[in-house]
């Protein structure tokens, strides 16, 4: 028996290289087209939550040239070396805070709707990863009124993407840009932005609230002007027991560039001085008050800490933990 046995279980094995050759024959599977993990982040701001999620990014080809106005090439250029970025492209991110409150969901700014880049527009489907409906967000505050921070807001026919939000926006802001008649205060390429408030703004209408700098915007969330990047961008403050986060919005665009170099400014900037007083007026109270921050263009998840350093400041992310 054992005998007999052995000889099946070699004859089996005889066989098996034929098998083999038949089967490397057939091509393989394809791999599944590789997927990125879902791009949100929770994390808690007293009894607050807070999430970080990712709208997808804007490149920016040769950035060392036409982007900051008060530096050279050559610095420009070293800054990104330093950082161990590329000095042919620079990839722009686009990153949305959500916050839930007991007064409901709140969104700061709106994403790019995906409509401004095709390596844009990932909000939606990271929001249902992160099991937020666009529909339980009940406040939208908004920075700034640039393309990428509003165009969100509705679809490519114009329907309001966040049908249950009231739209909250510095008084400042909407004043400026909401008057055509500034346009010749703006550098060409930006004048589309006041059709583009108009067009964004418009399925909102008689949901649009008008803030002042320092206003409670509901229990917990405060408006800090930081005037400059555009005439009324503003920060905001949130607050609850000894914790706070602050949403930086465009107070600093990629940390490794401006955090470093807290004087430069870029072309998106439209009162350049102004912008970096505030960069630095912002950043240090953040760093001596040791308060958390968020970012829209920081490297995701884009929450962290800022710390004071040399002449300028760094950006210390927080660890990353699946603890919330
Ligand atoms: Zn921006």
């Amino acid at each position: 028996m054992i005998r007999r046995h052995l000889l099946a279980t070699s004859g089996a094995l005889l066989a098996a290289p034929a098998l083999i050759a038949a089967a490397s024959a057939q091509p393989a599977p394809a791999p599944a087209a590789p997927a990125q993990a879902p791009g949100f982040y929770r994390f808690r701001v007293g009894s607050f939550i807070a999430t970080t999620v990712w709208d997808g990014f804007a490149p920016r080809q040769n950035p060392g040239t036409g982007w900051i106005v008060n530096a050279d090439r050559a610095a420009v250029e070293g800054a990104l070396r330093d950082a161990m970025l590329s000095t042919a492209r620079l990839d722009n991110p686009f990153i949305v805070t959500f916050l839930e409150t007991p007064a409901g969901l709140t969104m700061f700014d709106s994403g790019t709707g995906g409509q401004l880049a095709p390596t844009a527009g990932r909000m939606r489907e990271n929001l249902a990863a992160a099991g937020i409906d666009p529909a339980r967000v009940t406040r939208i505050l908004v920075s700034h009124f640039h393309g990428d921070h509003i165009t969100g807001l509705t679809t490519a026919e114009n329907a309001a993407v966040f049908p249950n939000a009231q739209v909250f926006v510095p008084e400042v802001e909407w004043a400026f840009w909401a008057d055509s008649s500034n346009s010749g205060r703006v550098p060409e390429f930006q004048r589309g932005t006041f059709a583009n408030t108009a067009r964004r703004f418009g399925p909102y209408q008689g949901k649009i609230e008008r803030f002042a700098a320092g206003a409670e915007i509901l229990p917990g969330v405060r408006a800090v002007a930081a005037y400059g990047h555009t005439p009324g961008h503003t920060v905001f403050h949130v607050a609850d027991g000894t914790d706070q986060l602050f949403v930086t919005a465009d107070t600093s665009s990629r940390p490794e560039v401006f955090l470093r170099n807290p004087g430069w400014a870029s072309i998106f900037d439209i009162d350049g001085a102004a912008a970096t007083a505030s960069r630095i007026a912002i950043f240090g109270r953040i760093a001596a008050e040791r308060a958390r921050m968020t970012a829209y263009h920081f490297p995701f998840p884009a929450n962290g800490f800022i710390q004071t350093m040399g002449d300028g400041f760094r950006f210390v992310p927080a660890d990353w933990t699946n603890a919330i």
